[in-house]
């Protein structure tokens, strides 16, 4: 259709009508927006039947330990992990990592439902490839995979000997005379300890709809991260014999949801996929990988894949494009540069605004596209369409997907309102009973109560500040690692640093950067440091104006817990550094190689060192 960029009367080649999709839009999002946002969720232990427990371990047994430490590290993903590996690299042994689950990994080791993968390339998504000889054996490895390469983290830097797994931190207090910070766990244990990590993850506490009816259901529940393997028989890989004579039905149509449900399809008698709101699926061609290639790679490949991955991403000049995949063609593709001759950055400020939500919306209108060429039946391919900004959610990334739609013994069930209610025998959608046999939840996780509703511990600094408290009007840190009054902690996760795709790079950065001002503190006989106000103040500043765009795109979204499922204020991602990768660790590298630590106080111990 004709279409010209108001202010520069620019023609753009589109063959949808704008106005259109944008009414579309607010039709699907008012259909959807409820009051009780985040309220509409429930913890797992909250449904007795479904009590969130590890599926994967038998319970350990051991007595309370209560140890002096140079560092603690709260968490045993990669976060934690390769807080470790850095730690031991720079020569600091006298630390322990404390991980909730049975043995590392994070989300590799709860997350083992059929067809896990991670949807960013596995050779820039798993760190440390390099220093542990490894390379995956395909471009989107097995969630099996990944957690073996973090056991083989854990067993390349020793860290299984400095580990207490199935422990949980209860409370982190800091003792100013001491100079220490206390950290109790639900095990009775005490570590006394001069730093503190914390790497608890993002999105760690699985959650359910509050649907009426869920604790009336006869048959079996569980959740998507506790996969229940004695019940559906098979493994990640598949082949769930048990299903065979089972009606099953999946509810979310996340990336969780979306990577699970071609193998319930192929399993279970009869599957019904509960579908509140579509995601947009594209292609990702997974693939083995390369001997030769694999065995071509040259020392240095997996940092320089990291950065040209992150240069395309964040709208910088690199040479070519090494991972070539869906998220390097659609970063560039969001800016609409591909849609008008004259570089966006010179159009007038409202027509770059227009050229990129015509562009957000030509994503769209592809992904519908390829909806129609996969799904036979229209009415089902209809159902299946998402209607709302490209980047409202997470775009997921899968070839069986859409395919799975195509079996008999598959049924849609789509509603904007979810799942109306269960019954004895069944789930409700739209007024339609389903009868099933067992319900798979891959609902998600909790966002947006705090770090203390979420790791179920609160952090107590300076005269007894609570960082919950302190953080309840948002998250305040310098450069995203500490916090003014909560001297000698370290926060590992997405928190006021930039990170787009690959949270795991962000993670390792993370760690080697904290682990090498450690190292500082410790070789110089530091007591402690921490930000100071000003510094703070600015850094939190700066992050909060970066979001304002975004905020403003995900305030316009359908909800979704990119936004608060509708409270912006409650979003995710909002106290993310809205920033390029790139520029934001040359900052951090030209901070350090300053040497004069601008914005962080360091004082001199007062106390004795802690036994070596
Ligand atoms: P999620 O993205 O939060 O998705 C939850 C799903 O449950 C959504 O489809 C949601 O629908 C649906 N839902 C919630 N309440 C419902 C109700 N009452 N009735 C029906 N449906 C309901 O969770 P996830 O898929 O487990 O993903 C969690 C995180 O892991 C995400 O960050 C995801 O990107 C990440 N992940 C990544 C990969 C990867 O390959 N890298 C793979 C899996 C997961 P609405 O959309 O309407 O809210």
């Amino acid at each position: 259709m004709a279409f010209t960029l108001p202010e520069s009367n620019i023609p753009l080649d589109i063959d949808f009508d704008p106005d259109y999709l944008r009414e579309r839009f607010e039709a699907d999002k008012q259909a959807r927006l409820r009051k009780d946002t985040l309220d509409q969720f429930q913890n797992l232990d909250d449904v007795l039947e479904i009590a969130d427990h590890d599926p994967f371990s038998e319970p350990i047994t051991r007595e309370p330990v209560t140890e002096e430490l140079d560092v603690l590290v709260l968490g045993g993903g990669f976060g934690g992990l390769t807080a470790g590996a850095y730690l031991t690299m720079n020569g600091v042994t006298n630390f322990r990592i404390v991980e909730y689950g049975g043995d590392y990994g994070g989300t590799w080791y709860w997350n083992r439902y059929p067809g896990v993968q991670c949807d960013i390339e596995s050779h820039i998504y798993m760190p440390l490839l390099e220093e542990t000889g490894y390379v995956p054996s395909q471009r989107y490895a097995d969630g099996s995979e990944i957690f073996e390469h973090a056991q083989r983290i854990g067993r390349h830097y020793d860290l299984y000997d400095k580990t207490y797994f199935q422990t949980r931190a209860t409370h982190a207090q800091w003792d100013e005379a001491e100079q220490r910070w206390e950290v109790t766990t639900d095990r009775g244990d005490r570590f006394v300890t001069k730093f503190f990590m914390r790497c608890n993850g993002a999105l760690t506490k699985p959650v359910l709809p509050k649907v009426p009816g869920i604790g009336d259901f006869e048959g079996k529940i569980f959740h998507s991260s506790r996969w229940d393997y004695d019940y559906t028989g098979g493994s990640a890989a598949g082949n769930m014999e048990n299903l065979r004579d089972k009606r099953v039905a999946v509810v979310g149509t996340g990336a969780t949801g979306i990577q699970m449900v071609p193998y319930v399809a192929e399993d279970a008698e009869h599957l019904v996929v509960v579908q509140r709101t579509p995601s947009v699926v594209q292609p990702r061609n997974n693939r083995k990988t390369d001997p030769a290639w694999a065995a071509s790679l040259k020392p240095g490949w997996q940092y320089e894949r990291h950065d040209n991955f992150n240069g395309i991403i964040s709208g910088h000049e690199v040479e070519g494009n090494h991972v070539d995949d869906g998220w390097t063609h659609l970063f560039p593709e969001l800016t609409g540069q591909h849609l008008v001759d004259t570089p966006v950055g010179e159009l007038p400020a409202g027509d770059q605004a227009v050229v990129a939500e015509i562009a957000d919306m030509k994503l769209l209108m592809g992904a519908h596209a390829r909806v129609d060429s996969i799904v036979r039946d229209p009415a089902v391919a209809e159902g299946l369409k998402p209607w709302f900004g490209y980047m409202c959610k997470r775009p997921c990334f899968n070839d069986e997907y859409l395919d799975t739609f195509n079996r008999d013994n598959v049924t849609l069930a789509a509603s904007p309102t979810g799942i109306d209610g269960i019954t004895a025998t069944g789930i409700v959608v739209d007024g339609v009973e389903h009868e099933v046999d067992c319900i798979i939840f891959a609902t998600g996780f909790e966002t947006g109560s705090g770090p203390a509703g979420i790791y179920g511990y609160d952090v107590i600094g300076r005269d007894g500040q609570s960082m919950q408290e302190y953080f309840s009007d948002g998250a305040k840190t310098f450069h995203g690692f500490f916090t003014h009054g909560f001297p000698n902690f370290v926060e590992l996760g997405m928190t006021q640093t930039a990170y787009y795709v690959n949270f795991v790079y962000m993670l390792d950065r993370k760690a080697r950067h904290s682990a090498r001002i450690i190292k500082h503190l410790l070789d110089n006989d530091l007591g402690t440091f921490e930000p100071t106000l000003q510094a703070q103040t600015e850094w939190v500043r700066k992050v909060r104006e970066s979001n304002e765009p975004r905020m403003a795109y995900w305030g316009a979204c359908t909800p979704g817990y990119y936004n608060g499922q509708g409270d912006v204020s409650k979003a995710v991602f909002m106290d993310v550094y809205n920033s390029s990768e790139i520029d934001f660790w040359n900052m951090i590298e030209d901070w350090w190689h300053a040497g004069t630590f601008d914005g962080l106080i360091m004082e001199p111990s007062t106390t004795a060192v802690p036994v070596a």
